[in-house]
């Protein structure tokens, strides 16, 4: 920087300290200082004045007044939590009526075009289970109203085989727009529609979250392994539980996988303290 443009950064440093404002500049990701005392309070202040540092870098300040100014309020840098977008999914005393108005006519994403209707998701706003599949099918789209095509009736099974009603529960997907030719839905796609999943999950706070498939697995997880390798393991996700297990859809293809799905649901029975039905 040439000596002109540092005096005037200088001075405006230097105003910024006059006028007690030393700790707006700090770096977001800088390390957490906490002034308790009037020693510990100098050093603070000495390693936020940007101006001090910029002399330190270059030589000393010349005629600059060796004096402290500013409140002694503590330095703490950012935490490194959720981002001020991540915060925003976690707005606290959502309803389910409030995110679907939010969403809208929703054209945020390419899948808008060829939807017939927006399947937004079914069921007690403060179900204890929440089921989470990939994306509305044929049958989906045209109700408006997910898991009602063959797929959905084998959950219809599952949820009834665990002593419960799909009125009990609520049902959902990852995106709610049906994926043309039922593609799986692309990463820029469930990047746009899930952040209404979190908010539907944090409006419902279930006890149990149960991921139908790895799409719904992997997108709350944010994995990429495949969903064989953690099915039927517990996740805590955001204050509920979370277990995948296989999506219905498999099912239909692969019967023989019904009996893994069934100890998933077992498990989810058990924290969730049902009784199988009686037959
Ligand atoms: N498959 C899904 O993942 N979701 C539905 O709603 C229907 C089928």
């Amino acid at each position: 920087m040439d000596s002109t443009k540092r005096s005037r950064v200088e001075a405006w440093l230097q105003y910024g300290d006059d006028l007690g404002l030393a700790p707006y500049f700090l770096a977001r990701s800088g390390p957490a200082v906490l002034s308790s005392g009037p020693s510990d309070q100098s050093t603070s202040m000495e390693m936020a004045s940007p101006a001090k540092s910029i002399a330190a870098a270059a030589g000393t300040m010349p005629g600059a007044p060796n004096r402290m100014v500013g409140p002694s309020l503590p330095i703490i840098s950012v935490a490194p939590g959720p981002t001020l977008f991540e915060a925003a999914e976690r707005v606290v005393g959502e309803t389910l009526e409030d995110i679907r108005a939010d969403l809208g006519e929703c054209t945020r994403c390419r899948l808008h075009k060829a939807r017939t209707k927006i399947v937004f998701g079914v069921g007690n706003p403060k179900a204890e289970l929440v089921f989470v599949g990939e994306g509305p099918g044929h049958d989906e789209d045209v109700q408006g109203e997910p898991f009602v095509g063959r797929a959905g009736k084998l959950l219809t099974q599952m949820i009834e085989a665990m002593s419960l009603r799909r009125e009990d529960v609520y049902i959902c997907n990852v995106v709610k727009c049906r994926p043309p030719e039922n593609r799986l839905p692309d990463k820029d796609e469930i990047a746009v529609c899930s952040p209404f999943l979190l908010r539907q999950l944090t409006s419902i706070q279930p006890k149990v979250i149960c991921c139908l498939g790895a799409c719904s697995a992997q997108t709350l997880l944010a994995t990429n392994q495949g969903i064989s390798r953690f099915r039927g393991e517990w996740f805590d996700f955001r204050g509920s539980k979370l277990i995948a297990t296989y999506h219905p859809a498999y099912l239909l293809r692969n019967p023989a996988a019904k009996s893994e799905v069934w100890k998933d649901l077992q498990k989810v029975m058990a924290v969730l303290g049902l009784q199988p039905k009686k037959r």
